[in-house]
């Protein structure tokens, strides 16, 4: 027998190798199977699918994933590790602060119309600062330099329908909270393609909120039907 501190480990051969699960085809089976990821990694019990290089093997030909991820470049808040997937499951764009602009939202059509993804995915965090940032240059009246300019413009209109919400800037948590239900709808008025989906039910689009502390994502938007709605 060898040493498995030396060997590192093993991949599966053909016989051993685990069934992956059918691929989700609708909202509401994309959907659970990213809650199912989630409350793995929450519990520490992750089982790392598609991982492996037999996977990466059935892969060459073509990829199916079955949901697109629009997240913050954040480096805490990496798709495929807070919902336990792998290779070939997620689509993902990410911007600091998941900002729309035309070609984040080409790639959010390609993963819809081309590729024929079930659910799109907004992923927005607890202490996230491109948030942050916007409210100091809105709070502040001076906005940053440079491309960081183009940023915070993108952000800065879900941080005033906080305000006229009566959202406090100082609760930079609601704050984010707003921009992300502000993107998800920013999706569908920009996007015809993807409302087009939404509509006959081939694709939904949910807003999630991250919390780094604990590693939970919670449900604070939904357009279409993944046959849930947010808590609150
Ligand atoms: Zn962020």
């Amino acid at each position: 027998m060898s040493d498995p501190s030396t060997t590192g480990p093993a991949e599966h051969t053909e016989a051993t190798r685990p069934l992956a699960p059918a691929r989700p085809q609708t909202p509401a089976e994309a959907w659970q199977a990213l809650k199912a990821g989630n409350r793995r990694f929450v519990e520490g019990t992750v089982a790392h699918p598609n991982q492996d290089a037999a996977r990466r093997a059935d892969l060459t030909e073509g990829q199916r994933p079955f949901a697109t991820f629009f997240g913050c470049s954040d480096s805490r808040v990496a798709a495929e590790v807070i919902f336990d997937q792998g290779l070939g499951d997620l689509f993902v764009v990410r911007t600091a602060g998941h900002v729309v602009g035309p070609t984040e939202l080409g790639s959010l059509e390609f993963g819809a119309e081309v590729l024929d993804i079930p659910l799109i995915v907004v992923l927005g965090h607890d202490n996230c600062g491109a948030v942050s940032a916007t409210i100091q240059a809105f709070e502040g009246g001076s906005m940053p330099g440079g491309f960081l300019r183009d940023l915070v413009e993108r952000v800065i209109p879900s941080v005033i329908k906080a305000g006229r919400d009566g959202i406090p800037m100082s609760n930079v948590h609601d704050v984010m909270t707003e921009h992300v239900k502000q993107t998800v709808h920013l999706i569908l008025e920009r996007s015809s393609g993807c409302a087009d989906r939404v509509a006959d039910g081939r694709l939904a689009i949910v807003g999630l909120t991250y919390t780094l502390t604990d590693g939970s994502a919670e449900l604070v938007e939904v357009a279409g039907d993944i046959g849930e709605l947010p808590a609150s």
